[in-house]
This record gives C-alpha cells, structure tokens and sequence, in this order.
C-alpha cells in the first residue's frame, strides 16, 4: 500500500480524551477513530491488526477441534427470560442493550450467547453420539458499559471470540478446559504479549473453575495477586490467603469503655492502645435481590481486614433462597438517605457490634425486618476481642464469642487477600500484586443454562440428562490495545510482529530523487511479492516527517532509500531495538523474511 493513496493522518499532540498511552497512540496514529461513548471505528490499519490478532485465535481454536460459526446479534427476550438474565441484564446496572420492534416484540443487542448457543444445543443435540461438540465465533459484542473507558480496552461495541463447548459429563469438559488453556496461551505468546493465567472469580455459582488470561501492564484494571514460585497466581476478586497473625489481646475482662470520637479503627486502637487485629469490626451492607425486597447485611470482620465485595456477593447470591429470590441485583454501603428508607432509628454508626438489636430496622413488605448477620472466618478466631458497644461512644474489650456474643452462625470466607499476605500453598511465600488487563476468560459452566433452558441429552443408557458446558472468550479488540499498552515507547508505537498491520515500511526520503524513487518501487514490489507486507512511504513530506509517522505507527521495519544506495545498500531500522544497518539491496527481501520469521517464530 502507498500511504499517498491512503488515508493517513497522525496526529501531533496527544488527544484531550485519552488517559492511557495505548489509547493516546492509537488515536494519533490514525488507528481509531472515537465516533461515540465507547464507539470507535476500526481504520485501515487497525483493520488489518484486528484481522491478524482473529487469524491467530482461529487457528489455535480450530487447532483444538472447535468450529467457528456466526450467530446472531439480535437476540429474542424469551431466550433470555428462560434462563433468567433479562431483567439482570437489562435493568438497573444491566449491560445489555435492549429494543422494540414494530412487531412490538422485545430484543437484546448480544452481550454474550450463552442463552443462543443453548438454544441451538437444545434443538440439534439429540444423543451422546454427537458429543463433545465446541462452536466458536468472531463478532461484535454490544455491551452499554457503565463505565466505557481507554478506547477500546473497555468498548461498548467491541470485537470478542466466544465459544461454547457441550459435554456427557464434568470429565469431558475438564477435558476441553485444559484444551483451551493451551489455546488461549499459545494465542497470547503467538501475539508476543506478557501474560499470566490466574485463578478468578466464577460467580456464585461456582462452578468447578476458571482462569482469566491477563496481559501484565500498569494500566491493568485488574489486580493479579501471586507468589514467586510460580505456584499461585488469582484475580484479587478470588484470591485467598493467610492473615497476618493477631497480637493476643491484652483485655482479659470484659468491660464497657467511653471512647468518644473513634469512629474508626485507627482511631480506637489509639485510644484503647491496641492492634486492629484485636477488634471486631462491624461494615453494615444493602442488599437488593431480584424480588425486589432489601436486605441489611452486617458483616462483622477483624479490623485490619478489608470485605471482598466479590465473595460478599457470591455468598449473598447463594443465600438467595432464603430470601424468596434467584439472584441479587444491587450492592451498597448504605448512606444516610439510604439509611433514612428503612432505619427505625438512627444507627450508632462506629460503634455497632455484632449483635445490634434488628429493631433498628423498620420491616415491611420490602425491606426484610431483621440483619443477615455474617461472620469472617478471622473475627471467629479472635479472643477478648475489642468491638462497639452499640452506643454512639463506647466500645467493649475482653469480648468473647459464646460468652457475651452469640457464637455465629454464618462463618464465611469474604476477606480481601492483600499483597504482603503469606500463600495457603507455603507460607514462606508472600503474596505479590501486578496490574493486568483481563484479554481472556475460560469458565466450567456445568449445567446452569442446559438446566434452565432444557436443553438435554440421551446418554449410552437411554437416560436424559442436562448437558454439561463450557464457555470460552477472548476480547480481540482488547487484546490488539493491550498489545500497545505493553509496547510502546516516546516516539510510538512497538507492535509485536505477527500482529503489526504491515511487516515493513519503505520511506523514500526525496521523492524528487528519481533513483531513490526506483529503487524503493523495486524493494517494495519484491518486498510483497515475497510475502512481507510492506508500505511505500512515497508521499511528497520531509524525510523527518515521514521517519516520525513511521515510528509512532509502529512498523517492525524501516527500509530506507537514502544516501547509501550510492553504495549499492539500504538502511534497515529495525523499530524495537532501533538498530540501523545498511544491508545490500538484493539482500534486504531475504534478510527481512529471516527476521520475521525469527520473530513468530515460526
Ligand atoms: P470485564 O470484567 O473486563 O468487564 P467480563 O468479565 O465482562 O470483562 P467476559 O464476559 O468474560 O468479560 O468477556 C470475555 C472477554 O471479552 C474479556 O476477557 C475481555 O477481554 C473482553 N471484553 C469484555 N468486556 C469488554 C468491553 N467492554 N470492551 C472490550 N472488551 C471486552
Ligand atoms: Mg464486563
């Protein structure tokens, strides 16, 4: 391609609205184009990026024997008020978008297809015959993000590989599971990224795991917790770990103590002169579930631990039933106007222990008239513990659980691991953090929409039993970005080799020069008829200004027709090392096709 026949316009300044480099880079570069919230446009080059980056998961999926398909976007509402996600997604803080036809029936714009794959796998899949089966495909995902943000790290209209794999049993889909594990990081390394497979969250419905395939750069919004042996490695939002030990308390009696303006631990252990670790604290939660009815949720956690929102909610989510309800749809720190809809009176606040009377609520139809009291597994240890004293002002010390507390009844595991921590694997090893940016996702479905949906199978005995899934996305969109968060430097950008949009460019410094001019169409022709993708830097600017443009767009390399050619010889810059050899010109097509395959290695 000639960039004087392209539409090629970088741009000199930072744009206003982009906070991370690789969001900078790729709008000044003239790879995207904002043309809303969250929507951007895919340009020539990132075309061809984006294309790549599709190429290398095709054929790592295809390698595993999944097969690609391409299913609709538009979704029907009855799918989805199947498996019971269409008011989960479409209200409140729901991402899908959703519409009304002329025919008055309702839609979704697809954030996800488990509900159409599942569909699909109840109408065709008849008999253990015909399983495993895995379907991909490669599509724009609408999502209305809360937040959309960084370009195209967080789109509401981006680019995802999603696959679906139907199994007899929770055997067979492990199977496939460790199949798309080996996909996903020779997808990653194919894409020359720096990545870390980690342990994550899988809702509350368990499942028996998945993994999160993050790309390791400080603009990450994920926060990666592992150990330098290599052994542990989990998204924040799941990790686990072993609490710094408690210093023994001091208070061996158990008395009511004025401590007037301690509303936080800080401050009370200075007063009291002793160690969060002693101290039960009490975080007051609002819960909302799908029926509508609000529930007041008292945690009560030794005070130098923070609540993980994630395990609170899953363990929310799992108390549902008691509550009527499938799922929660709302989370909160209940602030004063929240306070003022179901509170009887006004709330000690600071100094609630963990048996504050339920009276403090005003129960109705909507709000559920006594706490769920939940207990972590680090308050249920501690002994002659300092808490509130339910008494604006006043905490107790000496307090034991059994003597003047109830022991708990709900123990649970809703703690924040933090770097520092010692590893549950070998405590001699502590707990690291890294920023990451989420590209992959595989999870262990199980039977959660084959069951909601009916969608079954007949097994070797002639039983009919729900199908066993598996789902598996990538975000490609993200994934190029990210490739650009990782690579980069002052003058632009860096792209991995086998996902640059051209392998080489040829700059021809003075177009006025009419040997120069030949023997670049002569490079440039045989550069692309042996397969490197190349661009002809032919357009009538400054050589500064082209070697500028060709840096920030992030060409692996540069061939120049300058100065040397007198000798018979080219220039070569090579971008990421910005090594500059002159190399003799029947040399510079094979010499390249070494480095790039060197480079992919393949
Ligand atoms: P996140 O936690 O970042 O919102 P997610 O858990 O919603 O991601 P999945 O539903 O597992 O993501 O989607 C699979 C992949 O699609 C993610 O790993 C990510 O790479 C990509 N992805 C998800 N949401 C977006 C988005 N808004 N813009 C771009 N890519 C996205
Ligand atoms: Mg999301």
């Amino acid at each position: 391609m000639r960039l004087s026949q392209m539409l090629f316009v970088t741009l000199r300044d930072d744009p206003a609205d982009a906070e991370i480099p690789s969001h900078k880079l790729l709008l000044r570069a003239g790879y995207i184009r904002r043309i809303g919230s969250g929507v951007y446009a895919y340009l020539p080059l990132m075309w061809r990026v984006l294309q790549k980056v599709s190429q290398i998961v095709r054929e790592e999926m295809n390698a595993t024997g999944a097969q690609e398909c391409l299913l609709p976007q538009l979704q029907p509402a009855e799918l989805w008020k199947e498996s019971g996600r269409w008011d989960t997604y479409t209200k409140a803080e729901g991402i899908m978008f959703s519409l009304i036809d002329r025919r008055e029936q309702q839609l979704g714009l697809g954030p996800t297809h488990e509900e159409i794959i599942t569909t699909i796998a109840r109408d065709m899949i008849r008999s253990y015959r015909q399983l495993p089966l895995h379907l991909y495909q490669i599509q724009t995902k609408f999502r209305d993000e809360i937040r959309p943000r960084f370009g195209l790290m967080r789109g509401r209209e981006f680019i995802m590989k999603d696959g679906y794999s139907f199994h007899v049993d929770e055997d067979s889909l492990k199977a496939t599971y460790q199949d798309m594990y080996k996909a996903y990081s020779n997808m990653l390394r194919r894409s020359g990224l720096a990545f870390r497979a980690v342990e994550a969250d899988s809702g509350a419905i368990g499942g028996s795991g998945s993994t999160e395939f993050m790309v390791l750069a400080d603009a990450g919004e994920d926060e990666v917790l592992y150990t330098e042996d290599g052994k542990y490695a989990a998204n924040v939002e799941k990790a686990v770990s072993l609490p710094a030990d408690a210093v023994a308390s001091a208070f061996t009696t158990y008395e009511k103590r004025e401590t007037p303006g301690t509303e936080t631990i800080e401050t009370v252990c200075k007063l009291l002169n002793c160690s969060p670790t002693q101290v039960v604290k009490n975080v007051l939660y609002q819960t909302v579930y799908d029926n509508g009815k609000t529930v007041l949720v008292l945690i009560s956690i030794r005070g130098d631990q923070e609540v993980n929102e994630v395990k609170l909610q899953n363990e929310l989510t799992k108390l549902a039933a008691n509550y009527g309800a499938k799922t929660i749809i709302a989370l909160t720190v209940p602030n004063a106007e929240a306070q003022q809809t179901w509170a009887a009176k006004s709330l000690p606040l600071g100094y609630i222990a963990p048996d504050i009377a339920d009276e403090y609520i005003k129960g109705d139809k909507q709000v559920h008239p006594q706490f769920l009291r939940l207990v972590d597994k680090t308050a249920v240890e501690l002994k002659n513990f300092v808490t509130g004293a339910n008494e604006a002002g006043y905490h107790v010390v000496g307090a034991n659980w059994n003597e003047q507390f109830k022991a708990p009844e709900l123990v649970v595991d809703i703690r924040k691991a933090r770097p520092g921590d010692r590893a549950l694997h070998n405590p001699e090893q502590t707990l690291q953090s890294a920023r990451g940016i989420e590209v992959g996702h595989i999870f262990q479905l199980g039977t959660k929409y084959s069951v909601a949906m009916g969608a079954t199978y007949t097994n070797e005995q002639g039983e009919e039993k729900p199908l066993v899934m598996g789902c598996y996305g990538v975000g490609v969109s993200r994934l190029a970005q990210s490739a650009v968060e990782q690579s980069y430097d002052k003058d632009g950008i860096i792209w991995p080799v086998a996902i640059a949009p051209y392998h080489a460019i040829v700059t021809i410094p003075n177009i006025k020069d009419a040997q120069q001019v030949e023997i670049a169409e002569k490079l440039y022709k045989e550069l692309n008829q042996a397969g490197i993708e190349t661009l002809l830097d032919d357009r009538d600017e400054r050589a500064g200004v082209k070697f500028k443009d060709a840096d920030l767009i992030g060409i692996p390399y540069r061939i120049v027709t300058g100065r040397a050619i007198a000798n018979g010889k080219v220039e070569v810059v090579q971008r990421a090392t910005r090594q500059s050899q002159e190399i003799d010109i029947p040399e510079v097509v094979s010499t390249i096709k070494q480095w790039i395959a060197a480079a992919v290695g393949n």
